[in-house]
């Protein structure tokens, strides 16, 4: 495979504007990157944009954003292929002078019911070659319509083509399985074929890596090389993505979008991480990999061939690794976007950094993903608490013991001097002495009242970020609420 000098190994992502980019688009941007990143080569990035009809405003901004959010750099472009048009309708014209491709006039009226009526009859949709071999008199009569012919390629009506996959290895196509693909649109517009393989040519790409879905697509441009007499790069078509019900990679297996992904609070480099074992392993066990160490290690030798599964719990564990290797400046820095964002409004802004990294030192072990900071940490941010008063009654001890345990706690709460989680901790351990309560019991008890859940990060130096005016505030207002609690 590595004939060719190293420099000259280049890589291209060529995304279609047609959708925002989803996790298969991106899997296949960071295998084009890791492979030319490895071998010192270059990573182009190329807008096929020729597809008006299917053009979303605004997935060019995304797909740009997203790959500078991953970190995944480009050596050159972005080129837009809207803008080489001349180079594709060249081409096509030499195509036509060479006698590899032919006008056709057929209307796509006349396509449309060709199509139904295959179908009908169970055949796959295929041009029927009506106009391959029309006379000189018929095209003049034809010309003389006004009609804008498409261009067509004239695949060889017989024999077969064979090309070599770097992951599938020998691959065998026949070629009446092909039609007369379109190369010219009448709208002036190449198809994809056409500006796929003029680009890849021209931009001296080395190797084409991309989805299993276009495998069947290289026949016809393999068929395109010979017959311009270029030669064609080498393939490498990447497995699919499943979800882990073996079903195509949809909504309901979570979001598709990256940019969700962005939103949600995943990490870049958790992500690229994660999507490098889509379908890549550097052995049988490894999972965590930095970025470097991907770059050193990726092979298309360790490429599966079979589809890769989309599993969205390793992602938020992967997510949640990536998290805790922080600092702690780096955890605040990161999550300060997103408590700005999704903290009740109510919560005075700007946030004081101070107080903030001391609540997240308790919230970076928990989180999995940046966007459950706000969620987790709210309860430190809010003046009141919206209590949910059955937290209360279900807690182990009736309402009377409770306002006792309570009334006790904060007696002795108002007499600390030092605030800090040690001192709290040995306080309310001599009450639960005192009251003859389980530790168990009472803090649970005051979990609840500290914080409003059943589940938060340790009681004492929950407690000791809260201060204590927050914790007294706190308390009196559960013990205004207990009353109503009677079990
Ligand atoms: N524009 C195609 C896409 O959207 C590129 C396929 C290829 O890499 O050849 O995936």
């Amino acid at each position: 495979m590595q004939s060719q000098s190293e420099t000259s190994v280049r890589l291209r992502f060529a995304p279609s504007p047609t959708g925002y980019p989803h996790l298969g688009n991106i899997r296949t941007a960071l295998f084009n990157w890791l492979f030319a990143r490895h071998h010192g080569g270059t990573f182009i990035l190329r807008i096929e944009d020729t597809d008006v009809a299917r053009k979303v405003e605004g997935a060019v901004d995304i797909i740009l954003d997203s790959l500078r959010w991953l970190g995944l750099d480009w050596d050159e472009g972005p080129y837009f292929q809207s803008q080489r048009l001349l180079v594709y309708r060249e081409t096509a014209q030499r195509l036509l002078d060479e006698d590899h491709a032919y006008l056709c006039y057929c209307s796509p009226e006349r396509l449309e019911v060709m199509r139904q009526e295959q179908m009908k009859r169970k055949e796959p949709p295929k041009y029927d070659r009506r106009c391959r071999d029309l006379t000189q008199q018929q095209r003049t009569q034809l010309k003389a319509t006004g009609i804008t012919p498409v261009i067509r390629f004239k695949t060889p009506l017989e024999g077969e083509t064979t090309f070599y996959d770097l992951i599938h290895d020998r691959m065998t196509f026949k070629h009446d399985t092909l039609d007369d693909f379109v190369l010219l649109k009448s709208d002036g517009y190449p198809t994809y074929h056409l500006a796929n393989i003029v680009d890849d040519h021209l931009m001296a790409i080395s190797h084409v890596l991309r989805a299993e879905e276009w495998l069947s697509s290289t026949p016809r441009h393999v068929l395109l090389y010979r017959a311009l007499h270029w030669q064609a790069p080498q393939f490498a078509h990447l497995p699919m993505i499943l979800g882990s019900d073996r079903a195509k990679l949809s909504k309901r297996h979570g979001a598709t979008n990256i940019s969700e992904y962005q939103q949600q609070g995943y990490l870049p480099d958790a992500m690229i991480n994660f999507l490098a074992l889509l379908g890549w392993s550097v052995d049988d066990r490894t999972e965590l990999l930095s970025r470097e160490e991907l770059i050193k290690h990726f092979s298309l030798e360790r490429v599966g061939k079979t589809p890769a599964i989309f599993n969205k719990e390793k992602l938020e564990w992967m997510n949640g690794v990536y998290l805790r290797r922080l600092s702690l400046g780096q955890f605040v820095d990161h999550a300060m976007p997103f408590l700005d964002r999704d903290l009740a409004k109510s919560v005075r802004r700007p946030l004081d950094e101070n107080y903030v990294g001391r609540v997240l030192s308790l919230i970076q072990e928990r989180a999995k993903t940046l966007g459950e900071v706000p969620q987790l940490a709210s309860f430190f941010f809010l003046d009141e608490l919206p209590y949910d008063t059955s937290l209360l009654s279900k807690g182990k001890l009736d309402a009377k013991s409770a306002t006792k345990a309570m009334t006790i706690a904060s007696q002795k709460l108002e007499e600390v001097l030092t605030w800090d989680a040690t001192t709290l901790e040995c306080i309310l351990r001599s009450v639960a002495t005192e009251l003859n309560l389980s530790t168990g019991e009472l803090f649970g008890l005051l979990r609840v009242a500290v914080t409003g859940r059943t589940a938060a990060p340790p009681l004492f130096q929950t407690m000791a970020v809260l201060g204590k005016d927050q914790c007294l505030k706190r308390f009196k207002m559960i013990l205004q609420l207990l009353p109503a609690c009677l079990n």
